[in-house]
């Protein structure tokens, strides 16, 4: 994937959150409503124009330089006109790129919504349905069965919502658009390269409203160069064909730095006291340095204490589910750089893979929904502290944030708010 392509998708804004934060709160989340990545991405590289941006000159001009771009870049005329032929611009996809997000939940409570029942049913169903494609995959790719089953059911409940809008059109108007025209025309060009190949005509070109195709939701560009065909027929088909779906999730994440069949995350417990400021991410150990310090795993068996490095993952604190995250988890934000997703998704994969449920703990799940989360970021960003956006959602900056002014506080360092931190923001 290229650098543009991962930028492209990690900057599809959180306009899908609006829409799927509203069906979780109705809670008519359902098999046709998922996880789709434009709903999830977290960090949006610095578009060139704003959210407020306003496109001006026509359309079917535009449209036309584009035309002699592609056939410049050695797209056929026929592939131009079935794709392009016809294009409108699509004030409704302009709508939902501009939307913001208003929700945030917590981890306990956004992955029980997301690993229902049914999705645990229906991932183990295609575990043993494509149980030797499964099988060669990890021979070939090193990618664990699991870990493909957890994105293949969040992205698209395995084919059942792929989303239902003619890509091309959606990419046209983003392409054209002012806010982010760099990410959005080479994707436009990569899906004509998608047809010039013979892998997708262009009418099957029905996906998300930001333009990613398939059962695991890929951008055209990731398609066109990491979208494999495992079946035999000729053809990478990632919308009809679970085959060729498996085999192309298995080498995209290969190409992400995949550790073949090394392990990604593990729930443990962790003792009551200890040193909460190395629960971190960017700080990673042997697991031979969290077993002397008394993390376990879930059963309370104790870890094998060897060299394979990881870091202590606490999603809600010292009170909540403890994780180690592997190096293998890095992958994941790179998939979709919200941290939700992210540690819903390699959760998700645990249990297919036979885990079983997490430890809650303790914490009020509801205790910092977006409301209060938003105060919080106010607060810090009063101490001179920098959280990103005040968006409501404790991503990476805010969590931070909170770290360093626990520490200042003398408070437990787990980079997870309590209400004594408010309190103490507040100067009380
Ligand atoms: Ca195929």
């Amino acid at each position: 994937m290229s650098r543009t392509a991962r930028m492209a998708k990690a900057a599809l804004t959180g306009a899908f959150i609006g829409v799927f934060g509203l069906a979780i709160g109705l809670g008519v989340i359902g098999s046709q409503l998922t996880a789709s990545s434009p709903a999830f991405a977290k960090t949006t590289p610095k578009p060139s124009g704003s959210r407020n941006c306003k496109s001006t000159g026509s359309f079917k001009r535009w449209m036309a330089g584009f035309r002699a771009q592609a056939a410049a870049a050695g797209i056929s005329r026929r592939t131009i006109s079935s794709a392009l032929g016809g294009i409108t611009f699509a004030p409704g996809i302009i709508r939902r790129d501009r939307r913001q997000s208003f929700f945030a939940q917590s981890f306990v409570k956004f992955s029980g919504r997301l690993i229902s029942k049914h999705r645990l049913r229906a991932g183990a169903r295609q575990l043993r349905k494509y149980k030797r494609t499964f099988e060669r995959v990890r021979r070939k790719y090193g990618v664990q069965p699991e870990v493909i089953t957890a994105f293949w059911a969040l992205e698209s409940d395995f084919g059942a919502g792929m989303g239902k809008l003619p890509v091309l059109r959606s990419l046209a108007t983003l392409a054209y658009d002012c806010r982010r025209p760099e990410l959005f025309r080479p994707e436009l060009l990569s899906a004509l390269k998608i047809i010039e190949r013979g892998d997708l005509r262009a009418r099957d070109m029905i996906g998300s409203w930001a333009g990613e195709l398939g059962q695991t939701q890929f951008l055209p560009t990731h398609y066109l160069n990491h979208a494999v065909d495992f079946d035999g027929d000729g053809k990478r088909n990632l919308l009809r064909s679970p085959k060729d779906v498996i085999a192309s999730t298995a080498n995209f994440l290969r190409h992400l730095g995949w550790k073949a069949n090394q392990p990604w995350l593990q729930e443990v417990r962790v003792p009551r006291q200890m040193n909460w400021a190395e629960a971190d991410l960017a700080i990673k150990h042997p697991r031979s340095y969290w077993a002397k310090r008394g993390v376990r795993l879930a059963s309370g068996k104790r870890l094998r204490a060897d060299r394979l490095r990881a870091s202590l993952l606490l999603p809600m604190g010292r009170n909540g589910p403890a994780f180690l995250a592997y190096e293998n988890f890095s992958i994941y934000p790179q998939w979709n750089n919200s941290f939700m997703y992210a540690t819903t998704a390699a959760y998700f994969a645990t249990r297919l893979g036979g885990a079983r449920p997490m430890r809650k703990g303790s914490v009020d799940p509801g205790g910092f929904d977006y409301k209060k989360t938003k105060k919080l970021q106010r607060l810090l960003e009063r101490k001179g502290l920098d959280v990103g956006t005040v968006d409501g959602k404790l991503g990476a900056k805010s969590r931070a944030a909170v770290k360093k002014m626990q520490i200042r506080y003398g408070l437990p360092a787990d980079s997870y708010p309590s209400n004594e931190l408010m309190r103490r923001l507040r100067g009380r």
